[in-house]
């Protein structure tokens, strides 16, 4: 890796940059993933959690599990690779930031973010009175609409909703105009976020991975820098 730390990259030289960010930014700060060794889908069937049909038959069970994923993303705080990236982007704000992740973990270190793909747990949503913003407490602030009494359901996409087209049609475009694009701790298997890296390659973006396995999609990249991304987003930009 001696030759890479030699090179800093630089921000400024591209006039569009994207950091693509996934479940290991997060789970470098002890967040439990879903997906994996250890995931919460090895505890959890999704379909008694994670769907409409489960929120549609048992709602409380489904907000008492996002209740418990709230508590468990509070439990953790941001890493050095959280501040790092909020610093260089207030740098360079052609620094737009993308993630898979729901957990807000971006933000409370400063982050702003373009786009969240999957949708966030810190909000709740009503089919008819739209989107809300919750508390930063484990405990939703309610669990009933205000204006309906309907159940609320987090703002998050869950197994066999569709994915938010508005949400994916802004982070395509700002991923076809990058110049530099940086997937930070995601394999991105899961489609369609997966069309987002070949997808940046077609556009001819620099193509840079951090992630401290190879993935499936590291051949797509220039190169790929076998970091934590605490490690990487502190030495490798500027
Ligand atoms: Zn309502």
């Amino acid at each position: 890796m001696s030759e890479s730390r030699e090179n800093t990259i630089k921000l400024a030289d591209y006039a569009s940059v994207v950091f693509f960010v996934g479940a290991g930014m997060s789970a470098e700060s002890g967040v439990p993933t879903y997906r994996g060794a250890g995931g919460i889908w090895g505890q959890y069937r999704y379909q008694d959690v994670a769907c409409q049909r489960a929120f549609d038959v048992q709602p409380e069970k489904v907000l008492d599990f996002h209740e418990l994923r709230r508590e468990a993303v509070l439990a953790c705080v941001p890493h050095a690779g959280h501040y790092a990236l909020a610093k260089l982007q207030s740098a360079h704000p052609q620094l737009n930031v993308i993630t898979q992740n729901i957990d807000g973990m971006l933000q409370r270190a400063g982050v702003h973010v373009s786009a969240e793909l999957h949708g966030s747990l810190w909000r709740m949503r009503c089919a008819r009175h739209g989107v809300s913003e919750d508390s930063d407490k484990g405990s939703f602030r309610t669990r009933r609409c205000p204006d309906c009494d309907a159940w609320l359901r987090p703002d998050i996409t869950w197994f066999e909703d569709a994915v938010d087209e508005t949400v994916f049609t802004q982070a395509g475009e700002l991923i076809a105009s990058a110049e530099l694009f940086v997937s930070v701790g995601t394999s991105a298997a899961v489609y369609p976020a997966a069309s987002f890296i070949p997808l940046a390659r077609r556009a001819g973006a620099r193509m840079i991975e951090i992630n401290p396995e190879r993935t499936e999609a590291s051949a797509l990249f220039e190169r790929c820098y076998a970091l934590l991304a605490s490690e990487a987003l502190t030495t490798l930009f500027a």
